[in-house]
């Protein structure tokens, strides 16, 4: 087993993983042609659980942060346990966006990082990896102050390394496999950052 070639990972032996949004609150919705409609905080739980299942059958220690909380406090229960260097948090999204062609809404991901150089130089790793395992060309790495929010509290306010994944769009494919697709992308490429071993 190797260890992770990214300097801010060396340290960390944990990765925490919290699905967005959380605490009732729905993230984006989006209804298709059939009228089905489709959650994105119900999405992110699925594909949150499913990551943290493929990561623990490597071998990498998991925690999951309780689903019923709501970002305020996810953010608090993961600054009362681990300080910064105790663990690597990651926030998993769905993106929400009007006029994408189907490959891009449904394979596109995005990566946004910290301020640090360490934060970005794992940003840009993991979104070589996502490429690498089937996420399309187009997918991004970018600092959280670019988001149209501004700054985002999952990075700005959180103690320990934070990042923040989007992954495809609520106007993309939505079934149970194209989500456990993404979820195993996702997990492909948390593996290869933390561990420095081939997923
Ligand atoms: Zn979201």
């Amino acid at each position: 087993m190797m260890t992770s070639s990214l300097r801010l990972l060396k340290e960390p032996n944990v990765v925490v993983l919290a699905a967005g949004h959380g605490g009732g609150a729905p993230g984006a919705v989006h209804s298709d042609d059939q009228g089905r409609r489709y959650q994105e905080s119900k999405q992110a739980i699925t594909i949150t659980d499913q990551i943290a299942t493929a990561l623990k059958e490597r071998g990498v220690d998991v925690v999951v942060v309780p689903h019923a909380l709501d970002y305020v406090a996810s953010i608090k229960w993961v600054n009362d346990r681990y300080a910064f260097g105790k663990a690597w948090v990651i926030e998993i999204h769905r993106d929400s966006a009007a006029g994408l062609s189907l490959d891009d809404a449904s394979r596109r991901f995005g990566v946004y990082y910290g301020n640090s150089e360490g934060s970005k130089a794992i940003g840009k790793f993991l979104r070589d990896s996502f490429k690498s395992h089937g996420a399309n060309e187009r997918t991004w790495a970018k600092p959280h102050t670019d988001s149209n929010y501004g700054k985002l509290a999952w990075i700005a306010d959180t103690k320990p390394l934070a990042h923040l994944l989007e992954l495809g769009f609520m106007q993309g494919k939505n079934d149970d496999e194209h989500l456990t697709r993404l979820a195993t992308i996702t997990a492909a490429a948390i593996y290869e950052a933390f561990t420095g071993n081939s997923f």
